[in-house]
């Protein structure tokens, strides 16, 4: 299949509502032709700045507007992320997310110090990603002269939905946000979250937004909603695994070389689940046994899995 960034939004629900074994099968299909299908990257995010956050992302335990109980902490210093980041490498890690609940990066001290974080990762042989809110093109530009290897800003859902969702800023503030870092050279990680009560026709409408994305993310995380205590979405219900495989299929076949992240949510998922995401298209996961503020989990469960699904560590900075 060639690399296409004229989709539209009907050849892409063709593909998410196929049956699902024949979607599984296409997907894996694809997959072989661009990846090798026994590598899982293996992404470790730490939160270097959490909660406090003047958005109102009504998923996150972040935010200042819910009582969530989140214990917020200014940012980190620098060398308790590079050991936390030296830690994520002996355990298998081979990229580095950083992750500050800001709206937006501010010129200050605090970003000279997180400039010092992505060298300091950097340094230490890993792939390093920041997840820092809303950047300008000078911002983008010096996190690149530091070496950031990835941006993380996801789109979340559809821009259909985005308002039920969020308040605080516009869909198009993300996507001028990824294409700065685009046009700063920064490979772009960027994605969604479902069970945000979002239709089927959003959840194809937010692919279709990402596939026709001048350049396709190089990295594409499919969230499952953690409904947490005090947002708006607390009593949402889980997704299935099914709409997970369906996101990640159409995600494989519609960007066929972008790393297609099985992100928050796998803590409830059995390895026989995971695995059908893996044969949907998924290579790359979070470990670690916390993201950002929720449960994942641990190293060793995901040791654990990997063994018994034979795959091994993606190594860093390989092109797909
Ligand atoms: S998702 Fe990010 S921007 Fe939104 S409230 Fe949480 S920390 Fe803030």
């Amino acid at each position: 299949m060639l690399i296409r960034n004229n989709w539209t939004r009907a050849e892409i629900a063709d593909i998410y509502n196929s049956p699902v074994l024949d979607l599984i099968y296409q997907a894996q299909t694809i997959h072989r032709q661009y990846h090798n299908a026994q590598e899982v990257q293996v992404c470790t995010l730490l939160s270097i700045k959490t909660g406090g956050c003047s958005e109102d992302c009504s998923y996150c335990s972040q935010s200042i507007k819910y009582q969530t109980g989140v214990q917020v902490h200014k940012l980190l210093d620098v060398q308790e992320v590079l050991d936390k980041a030296q830690d994520a490498k002996n355990a298998g890690s081979t990229r580095f997310c950083m992750g500050a609940a800001w709206r937006e990066v501010r010129d200050n001290r605090d970003f000279d110090r997180v400039i010092d974080m992505v060298k300091g990762v950097n340094g230490l042989g890993l792939e390093v990603c920041c997840t820092l809110g809303m950047l300008t093109e000078s911002q983008a530009e010096r996190l690149k002269e530091a070496g950031l290897f990835a941006y993380n800003h996801n789109l979340d859902t559809s821009e259909e939905h985005y308002e039920d969702v969020i308040s605080t800023r516009r869909y198009k503030d993300r996507l001028d946000t990824i294409a700065r870092v685009r046009n700063a050279g920064i490979s772009v990680c960027c994605g969604g979250i479902i069970g945000l009560g979002e239709t089927d026709a959003d959840r194809i409408s937010m692919l279709h937004t990402l596939a026709t994305l001048p350049a396709h993310p190089e990295s594409v995380p499919v969230n499952a909603l953690v409904a947490i205590e005090g947002t708006p979405l607390e009593n949402q219900k889980r997704v299935s695994v099914w709409e997970m495989v369906r996101m990640i299929a159409t995600a494989r076949m519609t960007m066929p070389k972008a790393m297609v992240r099985l992100s928050a949510g796998r803590l409830e998922m059995p390895t026989s689940e995971q695995a059908l995401c893996f044969l949907a298209g998924a290579n790359s996961i979070f470990a670690g046994d916390k993201l950002l503020t929720t449960p994942n989990p641990a190293f060793s469960d995901d040791a654990a899995m990997f063994e018994v699904l034979q795959l091994k560590p993606r190594p860093a900075f390989q092109e797909a």
